[in-house]
């Protein structure tokens, strides 16, 4: 916990939070994927959702997603069970953008190339927004899914944390039962849950998978 016992007290007589938490800016690929690093996160930081995610193929499926993270912020905040409420930023759509970005990288597997320029696009998007608008620190709920190599986003989030001068809040949430937690909560929060990652790439694979019979699984 990075709050002193002098900053809880201080708070306290003026009538402000008990607890004085950093902000955090939290890149999030999904509303179920937020549902469990949020969960996670509240007790050390004061989040702001950031819903940055360009290699959305369809609009269709980006709007659908987008009402999926607002479902959760809104619920979430309704609760009353909450440490502090969630902010929620949507950043630009620029699905052209990304598709220039993935150019000669389209037929690399889910995990390859392709992934580590999105990724890498997605979060310095997200630290140049926390840089610009104060946040402390700034982390990702990529590393919810089993599908994405942690190793890979731990190294593009310290880079940038270095050259925003930011704190990467970089741990690898799928451990301690955290992708199965985001199920949990997706379920309990009635939030969409999609079957592919994003792009259309990784739809034409998920498609495939299916197709042999493999069961497809959410980003
Ligand atoms: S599979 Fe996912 S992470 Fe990889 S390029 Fe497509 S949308 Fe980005």
């Amino acid at each position: 916990m990075p709050t002193s016992d002098t900053a809880r007290d201080a708070g306290a007589a003026f009538g402000e939070p008990a607890v004085l938490r950093p902000s955090l800016l939290l890149h999030s690929c999904c509303g179920p994927c937020s549902t469990a690093v949020c969960e996670r996160l509240a007790p050390g930081f004061r989040i702001t959702v950031y819903f940055c995610n360009s290699n959305i193929d369809d609009e269709a499926e980006y709007k659908r997603r987008l009402e999926a993270e607002q479902k959760f912020v809104r619920q979430y905040n309704a609760s009353g069970k909450m440490i502090e409420p969630l902010g929620l930023v949507c950043a630009p759509y620029a699905p052209k953008a990304f598709l220039r970005l993935a150019r000669g990288l389209e037929g690399c597997a889910e995990g390859g190339a392709r992934c580590r320029a999105c990724i890498a696009d997605r979060l310095e998007k997200t630290a140049a927004f926390a840089a610009l608008n104060g946040y402390g620190a700034f982390s990702t709920t990529l590393s919810v899914s089993r599908h994405k190599n942690y190793e890979m986003i731990r190294g593009i989030g310290k880079a940038l944390a270095l050259r925003y001068r930011l704190a990467f809040e970089g741990a690898d949430f799928k451990k301690g039962g955290g992708e199965q937690r985001s199920i949990e909560l997706s379920k309990a929060y009635g939030l969409y849950r999609q079957n592919y990652c994003g792009c259309r790439f990784s739809k034409a694979e998920a498609e495939a998978r299916a197709g042999g019979g493999e069961r497809n699984v959410a980003e």
